[in-house]
């Protein structure tokens, strides 16, 4: 028999009823042959209360204490899923991460998945079971509990796909696929039939957040095969999957929007070989992810550094610049408001000009002002006034025709 991984994310297991309409869906899932290993999210809002609950106590909550108590939403959903298929006659039994040996690092609320055990999922399996594995939670080498940041149970569900060797894993989500731009912001949003990893990967890092980024990292690097689709009708959805050369034929696939940047700006900083190196090696060290770099020398043999990370990362950035400020001896750092990123993607992009010189001419037209630019091979970014973004978001789509017709 095949396996199949399904997760099932946070408004899919909202309240009692959706958990029972999923439990049916795992049902026919089984009665179709196949072996089911199930991931569940914590019931939507739950996470969120979570964490403004740890705030409300401590406005910078210790890490380890924060894992403690956002695995505890999972947890609740794992138990209430086993029940409502015990309910319908499946034999089903629940897991923690930890009970699934799903073994990481111990960076508390973004660790990285080092190993996966399975626990005893294969028996429970072999036995007839239904295994119902909660997401978004690891466990440590000496038992301390761990999250994999916000969105995490996306990769509970692919890194088990891949451990397990299942055939399939299916993501289940609130809409039906991976679509041309977030269908929630840009009403003639289209979804998409198919789109490769690489550019699911850039429209997620992007802040697409219907897959979490480093769940299709994982995916890319170990080839599983995985499709996105919604948990409240049998529309097909959109499948995830190495490039094809046909592929290339669209030049933009989607656009993603981030509304949680800020811009880091450093004035003053010695013009001289081995600054940039050592401010971004800093960063590094403080694992703070950063975009959009753009370096301008003044007068008088001084640099200018401007660079856009996470909201979540703005204190870290500080800090970590502010102890590379000091050794030089000179430099001030300044963090914007929250700002926001726009970025269109596709592996066309590769094959096509043209791109960023119509995504430019479009925003100019409507009177959004551009304040940073990167690129990759396969996206360019602009980051904006946030109170921009969503019609940034429809200009874009429409320049490229997102939304005229079929995108796949
Ligand atoms: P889940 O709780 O199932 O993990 P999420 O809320 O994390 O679901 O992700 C699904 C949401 O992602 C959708 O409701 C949608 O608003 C948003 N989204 C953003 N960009 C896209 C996109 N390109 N395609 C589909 N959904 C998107
Ligand atoms: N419950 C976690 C979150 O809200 C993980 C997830 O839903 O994927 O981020
Ligand atoms: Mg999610």
């Amino acid at each position: 028999m095949s396996m199949v991984v399904q997760k099932f994310g946070g408004t899919s297991v909202a309240d009692l009823d959706r958990i029972r309409r999923v439990a049916r869906r795992i049902k026919e899932t089984r009665e179709q042959g196949h072996d089911v290993v199930v991931v569940v999210s914590a019931r939507s809002g739950v996470t969120n209360r979570l964490v403004a609950d740890a705030r409300a106590l401590y406005p910078n909550p210790d890490a380890r204490e924060l894992d403690m108590l956002l695995a505890v939403g999972e947890q609740e959903t794992i138990a209430l899923m086993a029940l409502a298929l015990h309910a319908i006659g499946v034999p089903a039994v629940s897991r923690t991460g930890a009970q699934a040996e799903i073994v990481t690092d111990p960076e508390h609320t973004r660790a990285r998945i080092v190993r996966i055990g399975g626990g005893d999922i294969q028996e429970q399996i072999a036995a007839g079971k239904v295994v119902i594995v909660a997401g978004f939670q690891g466990v440590t080498t000496i038992g301390q509990t761990t999250t994999f940041g916000r969105g995490g149970s996306d990769l509970t569900a692919i890194a088990l796909a891949s451990a397990l060797n299942a055939g399939l894993c299916q993501i289940f989500t609130d809409v039906d696929g991976v679509y041309t731009a977030d269908p929630r912001v840009v009403a003639n949003a289209r979804k998409l039939g198919e789109v490769t990893y690489d550019e699911m990967l850039e429209l997620a890092s992007m802040g697409s957040k219907v897959m979490q980024s480093r769940s299709v990292e994982f995916a890319k690097k170990h080839g599983v095969l995985f499709e996105v689709r919604s948990s409240f009708n049998n529309n097909p959805g959109t499948i995830v999957k190495e490039e094809i050369s046909s592929m290339e034929d669209v030049v933009v696939r989607g656009v993603a929007v981030d509304k949680n940047q800020v811009k880091v700006a450093i004035s003053d900083l010695p013009d001289q070989p081995g600054t940039a190196a050592r401010v971004f090696q800093n960063l590094a060290d403080a694992d703070v992810n950063v975009d959009m770099i753009v370096q301008n020398i003044g007068r008088g043999g001084v640099a200018n550094l401007t660079f856009t990370v996470s909201i979540d990362d703005a204190y870290r950035a500080e800090r970590a610049v502010g102890s590379v400020i000091e050794q030089f001896g000179s430099g001030t750092v300044s963090i914007s408001d929250r700002i926001a990123k726009v970025s269109v993607v596709g592996v066309g992009m590769r094959s096509h000009s043209g791109v960023a010189a119509s995504l430019f001419t479009a925003l100019a037209e409507t009177g959004i002002n551009i304040q940073l630019i990167s690129t990759s091979e396969i996206k360019i970014s602009v980051a904006i006034d946030v109170a921009r973004a969503d019609d940034a978001a429809r200009v874009a789509h429409d320049a490229f025709n997102l939304g005229a017709s079929e995108a796949t």
